[in-house]
């Protein structure tokens, strides 16, 4: 009888851990989770703070005792694994107990980066990424009245916690270094544009403009910023980024880059040990280098592929590009593709006011988009711009032009992105 072993049970964890008993009924899967919940979705820790959900609605899978008794799990919660000793083929828990395995998954994921301020303590921040997290924002939010938070990061999940501290009547100060919004997502023209439209509902943007110390105060902080201004809050949100959880594994037997390194089977360096979601880098298809992904499907995939390798049936996932489909402050906005890469900029609609799309074309393809206030039209554009990099060539289908024309692109446009610049 085989023994799995996976270290981390979220969203790569369970779809290995479904695969694997799919494929393999008879094997033992232990499962190592360092907390006693089900695999949770992190996406929805700012929707449970606002209240939106209930806290139930985290669990897409449902409970860890019907997940456990589903898939016949040797499941040990509340159970850090310390250790990898690879070349042994053991794990090595906080306890200080081995356990030897057969194959071993590495899912665990990513950890919100806390980097150390003067005069702020790092348990007196709040940060965005774990179950704990969303608890610990909620339960203060409930117990304190706060007037004035400082959310630290422009990012995706910086942007949905601002909005939920907006919707509360708290003075939020949005402060990022980058000198605009979404610096890794959306073209210069469009972080503008949403940096108007959020301003006009009361958020105080401060870009290009960094933490540097703090003060404490009776209520609060006197923030020091690196642009010679200073801000007094009574809330602090670091919305930094995150780290891929790494530690359990010895670089010098495992590579690591800024994450485990996979093959297109979620296989790391090392024999019989896979790496699947946040915390491992798998192919970026438009650069063609391994890169980590932080998305939730993205996770499911290489899960799926890993657990399915890992019983010996041969899986192969090609890879992902970066992309972003989020909704805040009644706006959507979606990023396909590295939005540094230049070439010639196609443009539709108006960007104030309903659809309006910027494509980058560069060789004739198309080799990013964003997308303002319509998620309607992203799942055709995506199904294309995958193809485009997956085969270097592609056509949208005549069912996905239909879709975008209903939308409000015309045909000339499609064709554009299609390459075709002779209409
Ligand atoms: C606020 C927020 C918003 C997001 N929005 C989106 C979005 O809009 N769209 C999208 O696609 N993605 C989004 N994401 C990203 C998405 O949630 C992640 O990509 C996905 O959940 C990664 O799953 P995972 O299984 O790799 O990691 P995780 O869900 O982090 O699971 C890893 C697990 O491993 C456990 N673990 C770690 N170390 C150990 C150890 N040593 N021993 C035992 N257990 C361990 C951890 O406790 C954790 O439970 C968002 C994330 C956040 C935080």
């Amino acid at each position: 009888m085989t023994h799995y072993v996976i270290i981390g049970f979220g969203c790569a964890g369970y779809y290995a851990a479904k695969t694997i008993r799919n494929n393999d009924p008879n094997g033992l899967i232990s499962v190592y989770s360092e907390h006693s919940y089900a695999p949770y979705n992190p996406m929805l820790t700012t929707y449970y703070v606002s209240g939106k959900i209930p806290f139930e609605g985290l669990f897409p899978f449902g409970s860890l005792e019907d997940i456990t008794k589903e898939l016949n799990l040797d499941m040990h919660a509340e159970c850090t694994v310390d250790k990898i000793l690879a070349d042994e083929k053991e794990i090595v828990l906080k306890t200080g107990e081995h356990v030897s395995y057969d194959k071993l998954l590495i899912a665990t994921g990513a950890s919100a980066f806390a980097p150390r301020f003067e005069g702020l303590d790092p348990q007196d921040a709040f940060y965005m990424r774990t179950i704990d997290d969303a608890i610990k924002l909620r339960e203060a939010l409930e117990q304190r009245t706060y007037k004035n938070a400082l959310v630290v990061g422009a990012s995706m999940v910086g942007i949905k916690v601002v909005e939920l501290l907006n919707n509360r009547g708290i003075h939020t100060v949005f402060a990022d270094m980058a000198t605009r919004i979404f610096p890794l997502a959306a073209y210069p023209e469009i972080s503008t544009e949403i940096e108007e439209r959020i301003s006009k509902k009361g958020i105080q943007l401060a870009l290009g403009s960094a933490l540097q110390k703090a003060e404490k105060t009776e209520d609060g902080y006197h923030c020091y910023m690196s642009d010679g201004s200073a801000i007094d809050v009574d809330l602090i949100v670091l919305c930094i980024g995150t780290r891929a959880n790494t530690k359990v594994a010895n670089p010098e037997e495992i590579k690591i880059n800024r994450a485990f390194v996979v093959d297109h089977g979620m296989a790391t360096s090392h024999p019989d040990i896979f790496a699947a979601g946040d915390c491992c880098e798998g192919t970026e298809l438009q650069s063609q280098n391994t890169m980590i992904i932080g998305l939730w499907a993205n996770a499911a995939h290489q899960g799926t592929t890993a657990g399915a390798n890992m019983t010996g049936k041969p899986a192969e996932f090609d890879g992902n590009f970066l992309h972003n489909i989020t909704h805040f402050m009644d706006m959507d906005f979606i990023g396909f593709g590295d939005n540094r890469l230049t070439g010639e900029v196609l443009t539709s609609g108006n960007i104030h006011d309903g659809l309006y799309v910027q494509a980058v074309i560069k060789d004739h393809q198309l080799v990013g988009v964003n997308i303002l206030d319509n998620y309607r039209i992203s799942v055709a554009i995506k199904n294309f711009l995958y193809q485009v990099m997956e085969k270097h060539t592609a056509e949208i289908s005549p069912m996905q032009k239909g879709i975008l024309i209903k939308e409000g692109l015309k045909p000339s446009f499609i064709e554009k992105l299609e390459g075709n610049f002779n209409v």
